[in-house]
């Protein structure tokens, strides 16, 4: 799928946006590269990326990762962002999410906390609003 466009909707290709970063040739630079690349990972099924950009401390087990029922992933919305830059050690992005759940469209709503661990983003947890 590499010439398609990246499910994160940033309308670049999935070799130049999320691909990379699932496939360990290159680390997302920001928190907000971070999020996307997670919700692209959701919608392709990775649990294993989900599993390393989770933080250590908070991270679910691999196996409950892989036992995430699939949803159809409609789109992603980014609303707000605060630090996650290049020069940050923390940081948070607002987002929405959409996905199909028995022909209903549901809205999910989170505030995510990334940061860095060993210079590497990393999610830490989310507030579902
Ligand atoms: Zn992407």
């Amino acid at each position: 799928m590499s010439e398609q466009l990246c499910p994160c909707g940033s309308g670049k290709s999935y070799d130049g946006c999320c691909g990379p970063y699932h496939a360990r040739r290159s680390d997302p630079p920001t928190a907000e590269a971070l999020m996307r690349s997670r919700y692209s990972a959701y919608v392709l099924g990775d649990a294993k990326y989900l599993y390393r950009s989770w933080d250590e401390q908070t991270r679910p087990s691999l196996p409950s990762l892989r036992a995430i029922p699939p949803v159809q992933w409609l789109g992603l919305t980014v609303e707000r962002r605060q630090a996650g830059g290049l020069d940050d050690e923390q940081g948070t992005v607002a987002f929405v999410a959409r996905y199909l759940d028995g022909g209903r469209v549901v809205e999910l709503a989170e505030t995510s906390h990334f940061r860095r661990r060993n210079g590497k983003w990393v999610y830490v947890d989310g507030d579902v609003s």
